[in-house]
């Protein structure tokens, strides 16, 4: 599955004029001989949002660390708008960047925190206060201008944070997991506040890391998925989530079922049965994975019906999740609430229409879906 390289190359004369983008030219990083981001190409246009979605360790910070600076690559190059920065120091870059602990000194008062990074990027000092006062005013902050560090919450620091990344003007931001250290119930707050600050700041790129997938589709307006040191996919969160490339992007991005079959023509045969699904460019006679979507998955008889032993019922509320083992295989089904939930080890039949099915080339290559378990114990993070 890493065999492919996924690249997201684009002209430099593109339309990186003016405002700034950020261009990843097969940019390489390693530490003691270990790759740990492998020839990445990415462009991110300005003014765009991307996200770097992945599992801990994939790569990401690494690959924003490149951009503002402070790791160095073995190979490629990095370009912010039409520049070159690969040489340059993190202060002449012109970026502005927010990691998952803010980093705030905790003896300056918020204003000098947000007045702190000017000072490094020649500003004139007649011209500090405007900025401090404007980036306040962005982040919602202005009434806390005297304050102390320690007299706000986290999900006020982490606003100081990013007035502070504001404050020099960025062409792009940098954001390292800045919602990983707010309760819930504040990242929701705080990832509509910055889908409005981001709407105030169009011209202002936005690389993104995280490993939580809702993260990524509410905020990106796309998504570059990483595994193993690679980028595996990148498009929009509807491409991803719609149309995998990988069955990492299936398995990563929402959730999926992801069948064992062999391809035919016009079909494929998932154990006994034989299922109707677009089989485009994957030869016949090759085996390949069917990935469907839980919630595309309905109960009773139908197109594409699966008939098996239902081996767990949840109730979630709104809706009922059904596992049913056929022929080996656990089938997931997300159901709007049953009135009448069908018992544990009745037989049931289950169906899901020929357009809502893709087709995924390589093979499933940590067993079967019964084992995607294991892939969650391994920090994949799924949202069922
Ligand atoms: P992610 O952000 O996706 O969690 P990172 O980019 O932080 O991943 O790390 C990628 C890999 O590089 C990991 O295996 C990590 O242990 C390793 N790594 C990161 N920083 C260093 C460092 N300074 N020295 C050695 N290894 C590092």
């Amino acid at each position: 599955m890493t065999d492919h390289h996924i690249s997201d190359r684009r002209p430099s004369d593109g339309p990186t004029a003016g405002r700034s983008g950020i261009r990843f030219d097969r940019v390489s990083v390693a530490y003691g001989g270990n790759t740990v981001l492998d020839s990445l190409d990415l462009t991110v246009e300005p003014g765009e949002v991307m996200a770097l979605l992945g599992p801990s360790g994939s790569g990401k910070t690494t690959a924003l660390r490149a951009v503002a600076g402070f790791v160095k690559p073995a190979a490629g190059r990095v370009f912010i708008g039409e520049r070159d920065v690969t040489d340059l120091p993190p202060h002449r870059r012109g970026i502005g960047m927010v990691v998952q602990q803010y980093a705030l000194f905790p003896h300056m008062r918020v204003e000098d925190n947000v007045a702190f990074g000017m000072k490094a990027q020649k500003v004139t000092k007649s011209e500090i206060p405007a900025r401090v006062a404007e980036a306040l005013e962005l982040t919602g902050m202005t009434a806390y201008a005297k304050r102390y560090p320690r007299e706000l919450s986290g999900g006020q620091q982490q606003r100081v944070a990013i007035a502070r990344a504001l404050a020099i003007r960025p062409g792009v931001l940098l954001l390292d997991e800045p919602l990983s250290a707010l309760d819930a119930q504040l990242r929701s707050g705080m990832l509509a506040e910055l889908a409005r600050l981001h709407r105030d700041l169009p011209d202002v790129s936005l690389l993104y890391v995280t490993h939580d997938q809702v993260e990524a589709l509410t905020l990106a307006d796309r998504i570059a998925v990483m595994d193993k040191a690679r980028l595996q996919d990148v498009g929009t969160p509807q491409d991803l989530y719609r149309r995998p490339r990988t069955e990492f992007t299936a398995s990563f991005v929402g959730n999926a079922n992801l069948l064992p079959v062999t391809v035919g023509s016009g079909s494929v045969s998932f154990g006994q049965a034989e299922l109707k699904v677009p089989t485009q460019d994957v030869a016949a006679g090759v085996t390949a994975t069917l990935c469907v979507r839980p919630h595309l998955v309905g109960l009773g008889d139908g197109p594409n019906a699966l008939t098996g032993e239902v081996a767990e019922v949840q109730w979630r509320g709104a809706t009922h999740r059904l596992y049913v083992d056929v022929d080996g295989h656990r089938v997931k089904a997300d159901l709007r609430e049953l009135r009448q939930p069908p018992a544990l080890g009745e037989r049931v039949t289950v169906h899901f229409a020929p357009e809502d099915a893709v087709l995924l080339a390589a093979g499933v290559s940590a067993g079967d879906p019964a084992q995607v378990p294991a892939r969650v114990a391994a920090g994949v993070r799924k949202d069922g």
